[in-house]
This record gives structure tokens, C-alpha cells and sequence, in this order.
């Protein structure tokens, strides 16, 4: 995430998501959880699920969120649209980058939803001087100043995913080794053998695992 976008974060309360991925759009993947079990629970259930995601992320700034979910309560139907929409991204982006973590070929109509949002998240980029002092400059695509509407949140997730695809950290993305979990992370570990979303959560319980059929063989 670009730093710009942290910055500006006026943090209220706290956090909802685990954000454990290294890339705003592998997070984003990760918000339909538990999907090996075949009954995966859905993080988004409404909009003000998406515009509180896009808080934790620093997309938005909490005055912004609060002003997206009341109009949420009021433009009930385009707050749907525009969840709904996010949720057909998600996709995209999940089958797109599992497909990668698993070496796999990338399935073509995942790409090619994938690349609709892209369009439309540079249709919403701005370019914008970073650095703009003496000497060295250069340019950033922006989203954050534009007016804020439902769809926002889309777009620098878009984003995300356009610049993991085209940057050299691709080979790194995972999905995590626990099977009940396969949650998308960048592996940015020095030797890139990170095999858990989180060491504690999964990396544990596997752990225990193999510990525990250990403990059941030697009997
Ligand atoms: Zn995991």
C-alpha cells in the first residue's frame, strides 16, 4: 500500500481484519474465509463490511467511512451494487492468484474480470507529484482525491493486484500450507520459505499436528 494512503488514516477504532498478506489485494482475497471447508464465511456480508476494510487498509479515513455507511443505510441499493461488484473482484483476484500460488495456469475469465476492474480503477487514478521538492520528483497514481463514493474501495485494490501481477514479487505469492486455511500472503521472508499466513494461528496448529501423530505412532 502506497504510504500516502497510511498517512492518512485518522484511526478510531480498532481493526476488524487480519491483515496478514503483504498486498492489499491478497488481504482483500483472504475476506472470504474458511474456503477449503466448503462452507467459507463470508467477511462481507454488507457494505459497511467493505467501507470498514477499506478503513483498516488506510483506503479511507474513518470520517469517510462514516459518511459511506450512512449514505450505505440511505442508497441501500447502490451500497448493494457496489458490494456486490467488490465481491466479483474478490473472486477474480482469489482464483487469479491461487492459480499462481499453485503454479498453475491463470483461468481466463478470472483475468479477464480482473482486467475490467484495472480499467476502471485507472479511469479513477490520478497522477500525482510525490517528492515534489528540489530535484528529485516523480509521480504516483492516486485515488484519494476524488470524491468519495461507494466504489472507491474498489479501485486501489484493483490496483493492488495489477501492480502484484506486473511487479517480481509474484513468484512469491503463497497460499498458506495449513488445509483448512489457504489463506494468500506475499512471502517478502528473507529466504522465502514462509509457509504459514500466521506462525500463531496455523503454523501452530500444524505444528501440533505433526506432534500429536507422532506422539500417536510411537505408542
Ligand atoms: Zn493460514
Amino acid at each position: 500500500m502506497p504510504n500516502s494512503l497510511k498517512q492518512k488514516v485518522a484511526r478510531r477504532r480498532p481493526p476488524r481484519f487480519e491483515l496478514i498478506a503483504g498486498a492489499l489485494c491478497l488481504d482483500f482475497a483472504n475476506t472470504l474465509d474458511d474456503r477449503p471447508s466448503g462452507k467459507p464465511q463470508e467477511l462481507l456480508k454488507h457494505y459497511v463490511d467493505l467501507a470498514r476494510f477499506a478503513e483498516d487498509t488506510g483506503i479511507l479515513d474513518t470520517a469517510q467511512v462514516d459518511r459511506l455507511t450512512e449514505r450505505s443505510y440511505v442508497s441501500v441499493e447502490a451500497a448493494q451494487r457496489a458490494l456486490s461488484a467488490a465481491i466479483e473482484m474478490r473472486e477474480a483476484v482469489n482464483a487469479v492468484f491461487v492459480a499462481i500460488a499453485n503454479k498453475k495456469s491463470v483461468p481466463a475469465t478470472a483475468l479477464m474480470i480482473l482486467n475490467q476492474y484495472v480499467q476502471g480503477a485507472a479511469q479513477h487514478a490520478q497522477l500525482v507529484p510525490v517528492n515534489w521538492g528540489k530535484g528529485a520528483s516523480r509521480f504516483e497514481w492516486r485515488f484519494n482525491g476524488l470524491p468519495v463514493n461507494f466504489e472507491t474501495p474498489l479501485w486501489p485494490i484493483a490496483r493492488s493486484a495489477a501492480e502484484l501481477l506486473t511487479s517480481d514479487q509474484l513468484p512469491f505469492v503463497r497460499a498458506c500450507a495449513s488445509k483448512a486455511c489457504q489463506w494468500l500472503f506475499l512471502d517478502v521472508s528473507k529466504n522465502h520459505r514462509r509457509r504459514w499466513c500466521d506462525m500463531t494461528k496455523c503454523g501452530n496448529r500444524a505444528k501440533f499436528q505433526r506432534f500429536y501423530a507422532k506422539q500417536m505412532k510411537s505408542r
